[in-house]
């Protein structure tokens, strides 16, 4: 007989976040074991981060036997269904961006009754680590994971070529991740993945960090596959490059670029007129060694002071 896999027993629950003038909206909650370790994993908590990381959950819950189950594993693979649904960052009920109105109310718009259902049943004390999968999505693709103090095994876990140091919170949370932590949970995010012509092997890679955190959680006892990345360079702070005015962005660097440090000068890519094709702006690598975290790598529409590329200085 096949083995069960996770995904094979894995008990899903659809839980009413409230009404709106369309119905009612819900988001599923998949929940599995009894007693151990409690790894939460969260995903899509901006809607135009899209199925990306919810793909990466089923590979892993797909890849763990049944038997190897040592402790409790909740996901969340939609966390901002209405906001997936439009390819918005926030649902357009409220456009509040859902990662800055934790621990929400439950009397207050969508997103607001959102953070605050998401927090009532996903984020209690019981919860030993949390991830939350950013990045990526319909319109760029990301390399990188977040570290919190205390917190770098679950960072260095993710296996991301660069790694972003997080100060402590200061101040009430107000995302998901610092919500978690604020109630003892150990928490990463990361931010990989998205649309691209390599976009399942992005899957299968935070599908092995996403892995690699349960063995660490002691949640599985099946063995992890080790890291590939050599050394994960760590990152002080990051860089915006924004166009100056609207246009068509032609990318000179694609996806093969992310993930990668590249010369001072390179030619990122281009902005040219929307009707004449003439040239408006090159954007291009501001350090002598220019850390590429993300990168749109598809031609597309850009307006001024949209987020075109975030980048590192790794000199
Ligand atoms: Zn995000």
């Amino acid at each position: 007989m096949e083995k069960r896999s996770l995904s094979d027993v894995m008990k899903w629950e659809e839980i009413s976040i409230g009404a709106t003038a369309a119905g009612n909206t819900s988001i599923s909650v998949g929940e599995i074991g009894e007693e151990g370790p409690l790894v939460v994993i969260t995903a899509g908590t901006h809607g135009d981060e899209g199925p990306w990381g919810a793909w990466a959950i089923r590979k892993l819950l797909d890849r763990i036997p049944e038997e190897d189950l040592t402790g409790r594993i909740r996901v969340v693979p939609v966390t901002n269904p209405i906001a997936m649904a439009g390819n918005d960052r926030g649902a357009h009920l409220d456009s509040l961006d859902l990662n800055r109105v934790f621990p929400g109310k439950p009397e207050g718009t969508h997103s607001e009754r959102l953070a605050a259902t998401i927090v009532e049943r996903c984020l209690g004390e019981d919860v030993d680590v949390a991830v939350d999968l950013h990045g990526g999505g319909s319109w760029c693709v990301n390399s990188f994971a977040f570290s919190f103090p205390g917190d770098d095994d679950l960072a260095l876990a993710a296996d991301a070529p660069f790694i972003v140091k997080r100060p402590p919170t200061e101040g009430p949370p107000t995302s998901l991740t610092a919500y978690a932590a604020s109630q003892g949970a150990r928490i990463t995010a990361w931010e990989m993945g998205g649309r691209s012509g390599v976009e399942e092997e992005w899957a299968e890679h935070i599908a092995d960090g996403l892995h690699r955190v349960l063995t660490l959680a002691g949640t599985v006892s099946t063995p992890a596959p080790p890291n590939k990345v050599e050394a994960s360079a760590y990152l002080e702070g990051l860089g915006v490059i924004t166009p100056s005015m609207g246009g068509i962005l032609l990318p000179v660097l694609r996806e093969e670029a992310i993930g990668t440090v590249v010369d001072g000068g390179t030619l990122l890519g281009r902005l040219v007129h929307p009707a004449t094709f003439e040239e408006l702006e090159r954007f291009e690598a501001p350090y002598d060694r220019t850390a590429l975290l993300l990168i749109r790598n598809q031609l597309m529409v850009l307006n001024a002071g949209d987020m075109t590329y975030v980048i590192g200085d790794a000199s």
